[in-house]
């Protein structure tokens, strides 16, 4: 999405529109939903709005691929790149705020909600919170009900084996 800033009207700007977002490099490409407002205080712009996505996930313990969905909220800045980089006529705060720059009366607002929702994409991504995981010895998937491995008595040879260990550090 494009915006002109002098076409910014004094009570603002609303607009509704679709962003096409990839989450990895040469994964499958998917579809945000923005919502958002720019606002004019003479050349600076502040555009605020919320962003959600549904994407496909894979569990990181069972594997299984499960609906996520991403929302962000977000409220960026924007400066001409000139004050910017004007020589101090313009002090970067160290605040919230995300803060890009634009050149020839136009801004391009999608990297930065891009940013953003690449920024809530979880790092630990569980189909449920108490996922159960797949077993470690048969690759069952223990949230379909339990194989029976850890029931099972444990191999004696290993047993023997630990007996030995237990002997050698006496
Ligand atoms: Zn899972
Ligand atoms: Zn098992």
């Amino acid at each position: 999405m494009r915006i002109i800033v002098s076409e910014i009207p004094q009570e603002g700007l609303e607009k509704e529109f679709e962003l096409p977002v990839t989450l990895e490099e040469g994964g499958a490409g998917h579809t945000a939903h923005v919502k958002m407002r720019a606002v004019r205080f003479g050349t600076r712009v502040i555009v605020d709005g919320r962003a959600e996505m549904g994407v496909s996930m894979s569990c990181s313990r069972c594997l299984k691929e499960f609906p996520h969905r991403l929302e962000t909220d977000f409220r960026d800045e924007y400066l001409p790149f000139t004050v910017a980089t004007g020589g101090g006529e313009h002090e970067l705060k160290a605040d919230e705020m995300d803060t890009g720059f634009y050149a020839d009366d136009e801004i391009d607002v999608n990297e930065l909600i891009k940013e953003q929702l690449l920024l809530v994409v979880p790092m630990k991504r569980l189909c449920v919170s108490e996922c159960r995981g797949l077993c470690p010895i048969c690759g069952t998937d223990l949230n379909q009900g339990e194989c029976g491995c850890a029931a099972e008595e444990p191999d004696p040879r290993f047993a023997k084996l630990s007996g030995l260990k237990e002997r050698l550090k006496k």
